[in-house]
């Protein structure tokens, strides 16, 4: 945990950013609460799951003074109530049924979640987000129903150079004045920070790997 720290701190240096510029959000995804108890005895507090239900498990039983919960995964409409009473922060906002899903949760629970928009910035036919030329709408659409949108999020193509996605992330969000940025996991956070990342989400390079090899895991 403390090594990756020190590599963010290396890659705001070498992209002449502040270290406190970035926030690392770490994934907590599959891990046994004893990693995550480590993880907060060592002073991290911000945290980032992809699943409402899995997250509930992880974290509804405990104290969640002073930590900020943030999803980064597909939220379905008919979890959107869960969702608003355990988040903090809703990363994957991407679509008008969902913003409206989101305001009777709201309405219901007294909660009001900050939000990002995730932008499908690589235009992939299978993956989450609003396609970029959509996202001003959505932005103008979730402000008249009363949510606060702080920012962008995206998962760049896997097979493709990621810091042309970044820079475009990074544009769009420029021209909508919107200054929160979530790009960048363990394989392209050091690209993502040199773009302007304000938010990286690491799982495996603050964990450890999540699934072993299996030599590891036997050996
Ligand atoms: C799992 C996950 C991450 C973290 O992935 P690593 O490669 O382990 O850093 C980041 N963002 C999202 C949306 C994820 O689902």
């Amino acid at each position: 945990m403390a090594a990756a720290r020190v590599r963010i701190v290396e890659a705001c240096i070498a992209a002449g950013r502040a270290p406190d510029a970035v926030t690392l959000t770490a994934v907590t995804k599959t891990q046994p609460p004893e990693t995550v108890d480590a993880a907060l005895a060592a002073g991290q507090r911000v945290f980032g799951e992809n699943r409402v239900q899995e997250a509930q498990g992880r974290w509804s039983g405990r104290d969640r003074t002073g930590l900020e919960l943030r999803l980064i995964g597909p939220l379905q409409t008919n979890k959107a109530e869960d969702a608003v009473r355990l988040f903090d922060v809703i990363e994957t906002l991407d679509r008008p049924k969902l913003v409206q899903a989101l305001v009777r949760a709201a309405d219901r629970t007294g909660r009001r979640p900050r939000c990002l928009i995730q932008v499908n910035i690589g235009l992939e036919p299978q993956k989450a987000g609003a396609a970029p030329e959509d996202v001003p709408t959505l932005l103008d659409l979730a402000r008249d129903h009363g949510l606060t949108i702080e920012g962008l999020m995206c998962i760049p193509p896997a097979d493709e150079d990621p810091a042309s996605h970044f820079a475009r992330l990074r544009d769009l969000a420029a021209r909508l004045g919107l200054g929160a940025l979530s790009m960048g996991m363990s394989g392209d956070y050091p690209a993502a920070i040199a773009a302007g990342a304000t938010h990286i989400r690491l799982g495996s390079a603050f964990f450890g790997d999540r699934n072993p090899p299996r030599e590891t895991a036997e050996g």
